[in-house]
């Protein structure tokens, strides 16, 4: 287990826990706070895989620590260590506050282009409708952003959860922001930074991929530039 507190060196530390068929690595973080380390940090809130909070890198691979079973990951010594790209407060947690300055940067909030239109909807059978249902359900986790090799390179790059979300808004026939967020998307360090590695897409729990999403962020993009889109 990765072990840091603020004025201390990083250190890994050993434990050994008892583990049923069923016992998950946030069960195993929570015994071990309880009976073998008062002071041990991590984040959970819901513990059934809906808020995306315990997010850690297991064995290497960004998950979710309520979401792991050990009994998935062999016999071995099991490996925790928080996310990377994001500031480090304590042991096994991050600031995520860059994941929400960089949502703001893309421009991520929807904005109404008719505010005296109440219901404005989009037909559940669109292709519109059904590119933004694929990509909609990001709860903000961040194990995309510790996976993209590109953030640790860029700090100016989005990352994959924001350029997730501006496809989602790119794509709404609704939405008024679109040029001042196409200046963002097409600036240097933008959609032409990604390369297309698709760990973020591998790493989602929700089953999302960012990835398709910048792929098509580049063909609005293309089709806009040439007068088709
Ligand atoms: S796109 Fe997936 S991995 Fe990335 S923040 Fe959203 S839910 Fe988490």
């Amino acid at each position: 287990m990765f072990r840091w507190s603020p004025g201390a060196d990083e250190r890994w530390q050993e434990y050994a826990v008892d583990a049923g068929a069923d016992t998950t690595v946030l069960d195993a973080l929570v015994e071990i706070q309880r009976g073998q380390d008062l002071g041990l940090a991590f984040r959970y809130a819901c513990r059934v895989g809906m808020c995306g909070s315990c997010g850690v890198v297991v064995n290497g691979r960004e998950r979710w620590a309520c979401r792991t079973r050990l009994s998935t990951l062999g016999s071995g010594l099991v490996t925790v260590r928080p996310l990377y790209h994001f500031p480090l407060l304590r042991d096994l947690v991050v600031d995520l506050s860059p994941f929400t300055a960089k949502m703001r940067a893309v421009g991520a909030a929807f904005a109404a282009s008719d505010q005296n239109q109440r219901d404005a909807r989009i037909a559940s059978d669109s292709r519109e409708r059904r590119e933004i249902d694929a990509a909609i359900e990001c709860i903000g986790c961040g194990l995309c952003v510790s996976a993209c090799t590109m953030v640790a390179h860029n700090a100016r790059f989005p990352g994959p959860a924001a350029l997730n979300r501006a496809f989602t808004l790119q794509r709404d026939s609704r939405d008024a922001q679109k040029d001042a967020r196409w200046s963002v998307l097409l600036s240097d360090d933008a959609l032409a930074r990604c390369h297309g590695q698709g760990n973020c897409t591998e790493v989602c729990p929700m089953g999302l991929a960012p990835a398709r999403s910048i792929i098509r962020l580049r063909q609005m993009a293309t089709a806009r530039l040439l007068g088709v889109g």
